[in-house]
């Protein structure tokens, strides 16, 4: 190309000085600079220029002399504001190159540098294909996607992958772009559908933004969770491609399913220490109704053995003793759910009901203490999401923390209150009159293995705090020292449309 550049700019000269053509013929200099723009810098374009413009000079002096004939100075002024102009085009020409090489180069950087996974893709097909569904009248797109997969799948396959980065081709197991290209209908599962249905339906409706937990299968097999994140242009999106950034969440979902099966084991323990505190109570609750048992079965005998046997008084005993078998049994029962070790499993839980199953379990212990308690559980029914069993546990926990911290104050009452808050949902208060909490207990309350009593493990508002914290809730102590404590505890109402579980 200079090679070129340069006998062009000869034969040009050449002509120019001959004169015999009477035209402009140094504008063709112009030749030689737009040659030069492919090859040379923004200086080395600027001497070209100059030495175009000086051979210009040259030609006339020598073919003209210093005497001005005025055709061809005005042709010599053309010629030079020609080669003046297309430069100084040229140069822009070649700053903006170099502004975009750059910016490009700096995009790649950031591309492979970063630690996501990214793949760019063209969406504009499936733009084209959910157009064509609204030309069709169908109106509801979403609706469309939802009532129909393999509109959706034709949509999956519509969606051109025009790159991918190191990082995504590592996530994936791929060796190399084309590896990644022809392993991708094995890369998306079942379970990434519904990611993927979100996100083209984002792009469609024009949201800015768009994130996603899903799943995908490696090239190898192996399922890995990820976080798909896009942020999609601004333009009509027609013609843009999307960056989609993809992270690699496995690691972190695993640890917090263990996390999660340690506070279920840590709660699990909790109860046993709490169903060993009840050991008064729970016997009770199962000998009476036992008691009741042998009783009605004797008096039922007796009605039997009589010469003439009472049928009707017999009958109306073994009615009993069969009701008093089957309290016995819901004790039983309901004991056994919270000494089992089972899953948590969050379901509709009626708050008030629950109360008052916590109450049945401790009551024995609260009469043999002489402590008087007052429910104030409100009207309507709270209903929330949660573990039964946990939050039970939770009630149980505070309830008998409550009566311990009474053994020795004269005056004993402990109050359940249920409120109802716009901001907070359900509120329950478990307060007490006993001993309170000082200042600087205040702080450590919920933490392990924090007691002050001579045979406390210290895990019992722990664990409820945990308990209460994985159900989005909070957990908190108001207390005056000597005027008692009240623990409260606050989780968000589940919608009030659902009805709940029986
Ligand atoms: P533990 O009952 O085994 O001590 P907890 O975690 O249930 O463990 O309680 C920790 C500490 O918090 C108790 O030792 C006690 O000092 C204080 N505490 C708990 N509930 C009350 C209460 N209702 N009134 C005063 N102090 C309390």
């Amino acid at each position: 190309m200079p090679v070129l550049a340069g006998l062009t700019a000869l034969v040009i000269f050449l002509v120019d000085l001959a004169g015999s053509l009477g035209v402009a013929v140094a504008v063709l200099y112009v030749v030689v600079i737009l040659i030069s723009a492919s090859f040379a810098d923004r200086r080395a374009l600027i001497l070209i220029a100059a030495g175009c413009a000086g051979l210009t000079v040259l030609a006339y002096l020598l073919a003209h002399g210093p005497s001005l004939g005025q055709q061809a100075l005005l042709r010599c002024l053309i010629s030079l504001s020609a080669i003046a102009i297309v430069t100084w085009l040229a140069v822009r020409h070649r700053i903006s190159t170099q502004i975009l090489r750059n910016s490009e180069r700096r995009y790649r950087n950031i591309f492979q540098s970063t630690g996501a996974s990214i793949w760019e893709e063209d969406l504009s097909d499936v733009r084209r294909a959910m157009d064509a569904l609204v030309q069709q009248g169908i109106t509801d797109v979403r609706a469309h996607m939802d009532a129909s997969p393999e509109f959706l799948r034709h949509c999956v396959s519509l969606v051109r992958i025009v790159d991918v980065n190191e990082a995504a081709m590592k996530l994936v197991g791929a060796r190399d772009q084309p590896h990644f290209m022809s392993s991708l209908q094995n890369i998306f599962i079942a379970e990434t559908e519904p990611s993927f249905r979100e996100f083209l339906l984002a792009y469609y409706e024009g949201k800015s933004s768009f994130s996603y937990e899903t799943m995908i299968r490696t090239i190898d097999g192996e399922r890995r969770s990820i976080l798909m994140a896009a942020t999609f242009p601004v333009t009509d999106g027609a013609h843009e491609n999307v960056l989609v950034s993809i992270f690699d969440i496995t690691d972190r979902i695993r640890a917090e399913q263990a996390l999660e099966q340690a506070r279920a084991e840590l709660a699990h323990v909790g109860r046993v220490i709490t169903l060993g505190e009840l050991t008064a109570s729970i016997a009770h609750e199962v000998n009476q109704p036992l008691a009741a048992i042998v009783t009605n079965g004797e008096a039922s005998l007796r009605w039997l053995e009589r010469p003439v046997p009472d049928l009707a008084e017999a009958r109306e005993c073994l009615v009993e003793l069969i009701g008093e078998g089957r309290r016995a049994g819901d004790v039983v029962n309901r004991l056994r759910k919270l000494a089992t070790k089972a899953a948590p499993e969050h379901t509709l839980v009626e708050v008030r009901t629950l109360i008052a199953e916590a109450v049945e379990l401790v009551n024995r212990q609260l009469l043999e203490q002489q402590i008087r308690l007052t429910q104030d559980l409100g009207a309507h029914p709270a209903v929330v999401l949660a573990d039964r069993v946990q939050l039970q546990q939770v009630i149980i926990n505070l309830m008998i923390n409550g009566a311990q911290a009474m053994a020795t104050t004269s005056v004993r009452e402990l109050t359940i209150r249920l409120r109802q808050d716009p901001a907070e949902g359900v509120i329950v208060t478990v307060q007490d009159t006993g001993v309170g909490v000082s200042e600087d207990a205040m702080d450590r309350l919920f933490s392990a293995f924090f007691s002050t009593k001579a045979s406390g493990m210290g895990m019992g508002l722990s664990i409820s705090r945990s308990i209460i914290h994985a159900h989005d809730g909070r957990i908190w102590v108001t207390s005056a020292p000597g005027a008692g404590a009240a623990f409260h505890f606050a989780l968000p109402l589940a919608s009030q449309a659902q009805d709940p579980a029986p």
